[in-house]
């Protein structure tokens, strides 16, 4: 059993979990993997082949050959990618392919350094259940959306706010929904939700929330 420290931050589309997540590993010199990434790497490059994300022989081959270098591809951070990603996301053998590589990461974090955190919407109760603190992040899905959307506009996409919110609510229904690891928070998980606070005041939050739950 390795003695590292792991931190699960869940949460849905556009919660706050990740740029939280990316925060609390450099506060605790942890190293960090955001496993959305690894969803959308595989849902990218289906599609990037030609095939149908939906196809469980497409999905699991490329959930198998998953090249660890895409998970920095800006090409992964779009709409499309993030749907493909939640198509990929609901078949179970997808699931069971990258298992073993997030919880090696989770065990033996990269560098030696004495912990990870981990964020996605199963690290609290599939990935690493045992996990000493775990948050689920949320904030209202109007929020979401208009934080998603200004930063799709940042980088010259011309999506509507409105469509954005559209697509995080299906994009929520189908991760919570699915049968195969759905988004739920775990029964310890302390919830933090994120809607009225500025991103300084959530970090201080969890700082507080992981501090305690660490002892
Ligand atoms: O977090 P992000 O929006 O990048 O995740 C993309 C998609 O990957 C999610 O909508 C979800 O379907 C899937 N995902 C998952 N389990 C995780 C992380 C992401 O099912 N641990």
């Amino acid at each position: 059993m390795s003695g590292s420290i792991v931190i699960a931050v869940d949460g849905p589309a556009a919660s706050g979990k990740g740029t939280l997540a990316r925060r609390l590993a450099a506060h605790y010199g942890f190293a960090y993997l955001d496993t959305g990434s690894l969803y959308r790497a595989v849902g990218h490059a289906v599609r990037q082949a030609g095939g149908d994300p939906s196809d469980e022989a497409a999905a699991v081959a490329a959930a198998r050959t998953l090249d660890l270098s895409r998970i920095d591809d800006k090409a992964i951070r779009t709409p499309e990618a993030g749907e493909a990603a939640s198509l990929v996301a609901a078949i179970p053998s997808v699931r069971a392919a990258i298992l073993d590589l997030q919880r090696g990461f989770a065990a033996n974090p990269p560098g030696g350094v004495p912990g990870a955190v981990l964020d996605g919407r199963d690290i609290g109760t599939v990935i690493c259940p045992g996990a000493p603190a775990k948050l689920f992040v949320i904030a209202r899905p109007e929020i979401r959306a208009h934080r998603r959307w200004l930063e799709l506009n940042n980088s010259g996409s011309g999506v509507s706010e409105a469509q954005v919110l559209e697509d995080i609510k299906e994009r929520d229904r189908r991760d919570a929904e699915r049968a195969a690891s759905p988004m739920k928070p775990a029964d310890d998980a302390h919830l933090l939700d994120t809607s009225d606070l500025s991103i300084e005041a959530a970090f201080g939050a969890a700082v507080a929330i992981i501090d305690k739950a660490l002892g």
